[in-house]
C-alpha cells in the first residue's frame, strides 16, 4: 500500500483522504492553515456562532455515500441533519413575496400561481422538467465520471443538453444559449427571472453568460432539497475531520506545500515551505492551483448580526431579497463596475438554539455574491462598511426592524476567502456545467505529471460541497483502481 500526500484539508482533499485511508493507503494531510474545513469556517462570539461558508448542504447523497464507504456510523448518525422547509422565501422590489416549499411540485406550482398569477408555476414547473432532461442526459459524464483533458472527451459536454420547448407542432425550437435567454423566452415574468437568475448568482455565475444547463441548480435545490446541519454546516467538515481520523488519516496543521518533488517522470512527494521532503508515491492536491491562469471567480460578503431579541416563531430559514435592479448588481459583480450598488442579499435565520446564547437572541446572517477581491479592494474599511450597510437596509425586507436589534456585526470577504483558502481572489467555484462551449468544465482530476491529482472546488467536477464530495470519490477510484476508472455511483 502506498504513501499518498494530500495537500490542504478542505472538503474535497478530506472526502479523498477518507476513501483512501479505508483503501489501505497511508494518508497524511498536509495543511497550510491551523484548522480542517477549508472555506467551511466557523465564527463564535458571546455565545453567537455562524458559518463563514455554505448554509446549507444539497445532494446530501455524496456525503451520505462517503459515509457509508468510509465507516460504521452513517452520515445521519454522525451529524444532526434536517430539511428546510420552506425552502426559501423570495421577496421583489415590487412587494411580491413567497415561499417555496422544500422538495415539492405542486407546492411550489401553487405557491408561484397565487404570489405571481396564474400559469407562473406551470412555466417555471415546465422549465425544470427540462432541467430535469439535462440532469438525465449528463450527470454521469459531468459528475460521476472521471474527466480526461482528452479536448474528443470535453466535446461531448461542450454541447448544451438543456432541450428547447417543444412547440404545438412537430418541431422544437432551438435551444436558448445562456440563463438570461431561457428565462426571458421561458418564463416571461421579470419575477421569475429573478428567482431562476439568482440560482445562478449565488453560485457565482453571470446569468448572461451562464449556458442553459445551469438549470440544472433550480432543479437539483427543488428535486432533492435544502438541508441544515445541527450547530452549523461547519460541523459537517468536523465530522469529515472526525472520520478521517478514525481512518488513521494524519493530519499536519501549519504545513504549507510549495511544490511537488519529481523523481523519474513522477511524483515522489512534497516540498514544505520548511524545506523539509515529505515522500509519497501519490500527489492528491485540494489546493487551487497557482499556475492557473483562470481570472478569479467572484466571492461571497457575508455579514454575521448578533440580534438582541428572539427568533420570530415562523421565521424563515433563508429569504432571498432579489436586487432592485437587476443589471446594476450583475455590472458590479461582473463587469467591474464597483460597489455603489444594492446587492440580491441572502437573509440567513436558522432555528437552531446552539448558535444563539438564549432564547431572547438571534443569530442572522447575510450574504451577497461580489466581485473577487483585487477587482475591488475588498480590505478598504469604508467600501466594506458601506457595502455592509446597503446589506442590512436590504435584509429589512426579511427582518422587519433589523437595524434596531443588532447588538454588533462582524463581515468577511473575499479578501478574508482568499486568506482561509488561497483562492485567487478569494473567489469559490461553481459547480461544473456542460454546454458553454466547454468553458464551465474544470481541470482534469488527473494532473499532468503521473501520480498527481487535483480534487475540490478547482477541479473537476467544480465547487460546492456536493461537487467536492464527488471528486474526492473520483480521485480515490483513480488512485485505487487505476486510470481506467470510469466512476462507481
Ligand atoms: C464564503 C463561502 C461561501 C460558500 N457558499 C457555498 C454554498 O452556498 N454552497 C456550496 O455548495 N458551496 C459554497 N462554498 C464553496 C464550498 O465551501 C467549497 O467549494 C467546498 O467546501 C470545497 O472546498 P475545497 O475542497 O475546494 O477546499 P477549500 O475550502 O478551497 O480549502 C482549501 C484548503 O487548502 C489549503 N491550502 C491551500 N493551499 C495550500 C498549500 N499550498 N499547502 C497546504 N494547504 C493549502 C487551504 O488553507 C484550505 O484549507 C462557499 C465557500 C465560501 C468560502
Amino acid at each position: 500500500m502506498a504513501r499518498i500526500a494530500v495537500i490542504g484539508a478542505g472538503m474535497g482533499a478530506m472526502a479523498a483522504a477518507a476513501r483512501l485511508a479505508v483503501a489501505g493507503h497511508t494518508v497524511t494531510v498536509y495543511e497550510r492553515g491551523e484548522t480542517h474545513g477549508g472555506g467551511v469556517g466557523r465564527f463564535a462570539r458571546d455565545g453567537f456562532v455562524f458559518d463563514t461558508g455554505p448554509q446549507l448542504l444539497h445532494l446530501p447523497a455524496v456525503y451520505r455515500d462517503l459515509f457509508v464507504k468510509t465507516g460504521k456510523e452513517s452520515l445521519e448518525q454522525s451529524l444532526g441533519l434536517t430539511q428546510v422547509d420552506p425552502a426559501g422565501a423570495h421577496l421583489f422590489p415590487d412587494g411580491t413575496a413567497f415561499a417555496l416549499p422544500n422538495a415539492s411540485r405542486a407546492g411550489v406550482v401553487r405557491a408561484l400561481d397565487e404570489a405571481v398569477g396564474p400559469g407562473a408555476g406551470e412555466r417555471w414547473s415546465d422549465l425544470v422538467n427540462r432541467a430535469r432532461e439535462a440532469w438525465d442526459a449528463t450527470r454521469r459524464p459531468l459528475l460521476e465520471e472521471p474527466l480526461s483533458a482528452d479536448p474528443a472527451e470535453r466535446a461531448a459536454l461542450a454541447r448544451d443538453p438543456y432541450p428547447a420547448p417543444r412547440r404545438r407542432g412537430l418541431f422544437r425550437r432551438s435551444a436558448p444559449a445562456t440563463l438570461a435567454a431561457v428565462a426571458e423566452r421561458e418564463l416571461r415574468d421579470p419575477r421569475l427571472t429573478a428567482l431562476l437568475e439568482s440560482h445562478a448568482l449565488a453560485h457565482g455565475l453571470d446569468p448572461r453568460t451562464a449556458p442553459a444547463s445551469a438549470t440544472v441548480l433550480p432543479y437539483l435545490e427543488q428535486t432533492f432539497g435544502s438541508w441544515y446541519v445541527a450547530g452549523g454546516l461547519r460541523g459537517l467538515a468536523d465530522a469529515l475531520h472526525r472520520r478521517c481520523v478514525a481512518r488513521r488519516v494524519e493530519f499536519r496543521f501549519g504545513a504549507e506545500v510549495t511544490g511537488v518533488v519529481e523523481e523519474d517522470g513522477r511524483a515522489a512527494g512534497v516540498r514544505l515551505a520548511d524545506g523539509t521532503v515529505e515522500e509519497a508515491a501519490f500527489v492528491v492536491s485540494g489546493a487551487p492551483d497557482p499556475a492557473s491562469a483562470a481570472p478569479p471567480r467572484p466571492g461571497r460578503f457575508t455579514v454575521f448580526l448578533a440580534l438582541r431579541g428572539g427568533r420570530a416563531a415562523g421565521a424563515v430559514h433563508r429569504t432571498v431579497v432579489h436586487a432592485p435592479s437587476r443589471d446594476r448588481e450583475l455590472a458590479g459583480v461582473f463587469d467591474a463596475a464597483g460597489t455603489d450598488y444594492v446587492p440580491t442579499v441572502t437573509v440567513y435565520r436558522p432555528d437552531d438554539p446552539s448558535v444563539r446564547p438564549d432564547d431572547d437572541h438571534e443569530a442572522v446572517t447575510l450574504t451577497a455574491t461580489v466581485a473577487p477581491h483585487g477587482r475591488v479592494d475588498w480590505t478598504d474599511g469604508e467600501v466594506v462598511a458601506a457595502f455592509a450597510d446597503r446589506m442590512l437596509l436590504a435584509a429589512e425586507a426579511a427582518v422587519p426592524g433589523l437595524a434596531g436589534r443588532v447588538l454588533w456585526r462582524e463581515v468577511r470577504t473575499p479578501a478574508d476567502t482568499e486568506r482561509v483558502t488561497g483562492a485567487p481572489g478569494g473567489g469559490v467555484p461553481a459547480p461544473a456545467l456542460s454546454g458553454g462551449e466547454g468553458a464551465f468544465l474544470f481541470p482534469s482530476n488527473s494532473g499532468e505529471m503521473p501520480g498527481t491529482y487535483g480534487v475540490g472546488g478547482f477541479a473537476h467536477p467544480g465547487g460546492g460541497l456536493a461537487h467536492a464530495g464527488m471528486s474526492g470519490a473520483l480521485v480515490a477510484g483513480l488512485i485505487v483502481e487505476g486510470a481506467g476508472f470510469r466512476g462507481s455511483q
